[in-house]
């Protein structure tokens, strides 16, 4: 009898936090509750995300969150005794959402940079990337230095934007690298700079986009699991989890799911 009551109270707190999250208006609520389903005693850990960065975050035909970042986090979280719980933000929003102390972590391709370490702390690196740029196939932009005097599209508070900024150019900011190229594909950006990865799947999803890419001359990037400043705690139980991952093979595991190849090696 005693039992029963405390699961019925236990599986109440866990809808009372659902309902809770579910306050924000772009909480994912869909999946939490699926994840609360299998959740039995685990701890929660709320992470922020964009759900718009495929292949490492995004909601797929089934309005799953879905994506590498979702694997890792997931087996992270498996491997720490937590479930996962999403709390989606617009991607130049998650830092401050962060600090503000509205989720635990943030996984969202986020490249770990001298700026953002200002605010937040981030695990060891689990990723490398660079900036590349799409273009139309037959486009006149071949290189970096063409996109001078261009129409640049890039997603707003990312190293995209800081690039082509670096280069003297004020780009056109989209809440969503999608809506980005939806710009491209109807001839209002000339280009758009965005993570290797995502421009690589995008073309891959889309051949008959005719999107091709310029590789660029940009510098190497490296994501990171964000945590409020401080949290030591949380990012070393993230980082021991990575590392595990890391042995185990099942980093490599979930890379080759999302890229087809093993997983090369982060430097
Ligand atoms: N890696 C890029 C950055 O950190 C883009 C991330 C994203 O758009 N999700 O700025």
């Amino acid at each position: 009898m005693f039992k029963k009551g405390l699961k019925v109270a236990l599986a109440s707190l866990v809808i009372l936090s659902l309902g809770l999250a579910g306050c924000g208006n772009t909480s994912n609520t869909q999946d939490t509750s699926k994840q609360a389903a299998n959740s039995g005693s685990a701890k929660v850990l709320k992470v922020g995300t964009d759900p718009t960065f495929a292949p490492f975050e995004f909601v797929d035909e089934k309005n799953n969150t879905t994506g590498f970042d979702v694997d890792l986090m997931k087996a992270i979280a498996d491997d720490m005794g937590y479930t996962v719980q999403y709390e989606n933000s617009a991607f130049d929003g998650l830092v401050t959402s962060l600090q503000a102390g509205n989720y635990d972590a943030v996984i969202a391709a986020m490249t770990i940079t001298p700026e953002r370490l200002e605010s937040v702390d981030f695990s060891d690196k689990y990723l490398m990337a660079e900036q590349f740029i799409a273009v139309k196939k037959g486009s006149p932009i071949k290189t970096t230095a063409d996109l001078k005097g261009k129409k640049i599209g890039v997603q707003s508070g990312t190293t995209g934007q800081t690039v082509v900024e670096g280069l003297g150019i004020s780009p056109l900011k989209f809440d969503a690298i999608p809506d980005a190229m939806n710009d491209l594909l109807n001839g209002g950006v000339d280009a758009v700079v965005a993570d290797s990865p995502v421009v690589l799947y995008f073309i891959k999803q889309n051949p008959n986009f005719n999107i091709e890419y310029v590789k660029g001359d940009f510098t190497k990037e490296y994501y990171g699991i964000a945590v409020k400043k401080g949290n030591t705690e949380l990012k070393d139980k993230f980082n021991a989890s990575l590392k595990k991952l890391h042995d185990s093979g099942t980093y490599n595991d979930i890379y080759k799911k999302w890229f087809n190849v093993d997983a090369p090696a982060i430097q």
